[in-house]
């Protein structure tokens, strides 16, 4: 089922030739992944969170959820995810969004795989990608959800269906009412027609999840096409 001769194995390969250098502390890696156990033993691995969208909760917390999904659920099941938006973290991912540091995404969704596959109790149906709009995607030359996606498609045999579009430029969220956002958002994204989630169990693939906005509106997009489910995987998660 599940097609393993891919980019990682062929990446894997190299390593047999090329040994791997950590990314963060530039020592050799000693493992066909380019960080070494004792950084990645250090990343600031999210432990107690909302059973639902992932938000980070202090320890003695005594509910499963935070406050925000107790009042009001978001449109998505769950958001699966297994860092903290932190040091180092978060400059792992500004170098591969901004500085087209490949290998730290590459680094960061083998990460994710080894990390979040045993959360998962279903595979989904189809990665949907974090449109970018296309005036960024030329500024930055790719859109790092994309990459993300196609690595996952690899890895798990799960095929990408690019059902949302951007094609609005969203304007900047700062300064906005709490509404005024969510329309904003709302208008940014599209379903693209003729596109097929009907029945399917999706997973959204983004790079951070910050105020949860983004998802829960490509979720309820899903949804209104007659998504039966649907869940975010990202790569970090602010507190
Ligand atoms: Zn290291
Ligand atoms: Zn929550």
């Amino acid at each position: 089922m599940v097609n393993r001769f891919n980019v990682h194995s062929a990446h894997k390969l190299s390593y047999q030739f090329a040994p791997g250098r950590c990314i963060l502390c530039q020592s050799p890696s000693l493992r066909d992944l380019d960080l070494c156990l004792g950084c990645e033993n250090e990343l600031p691995w999210l432990s107690s969170r909302c059973a639902r969208c992932a938000l980070p909760l202090p320890q003695n917390h005594d509910q499963t959820h935070c406050g925000q999904c107790l009042r009001k659920p978001p449109a998505f099941s769950h958001c699966i995810t297994a860092l903290r938006y932190d040091f180092p973290v978060d400059r792992l991912i500004a170098g591969f969004k901004h500085q087209k540091k490949l290998n730290y995404g590459a680094v960061l969704a083998a990460l994710w795989l080894s990390r979040c596959q045993s959360q998962l109790d279903t595979l989904p149906d189809q990665l949907i990608p974090v449109p970018m709009h296309w005036r960024r995607r030329i500024l930055r030359g790719f859109n790092q959800s994309l990459l993300l996606a196609k690595d996952f498609s690899n890895t798990l045999g799960i095929p990408v269906n690019h059902a949302i579009n951007h094609p609005r430029a969203s304007h900047s969220q700062q300064g906005l009412s709490a509404a005024a956002r969510r329309k904003n958002l709302q208008q940014a994204f599209a379903f693209v027609k003729g596109a097929d989630v009907k029945g399917k169990h999706l997973a959204v693939i983004d790079d951070v999840v910050t105020t949860t906005a983004t998802a829960n509106t490509l979720a309820a997009i899903l949804a209104r096409n007659g998504a039966a489910r649907v869940d975010i995987w990202c790569l970090a998660r602010t507190p």
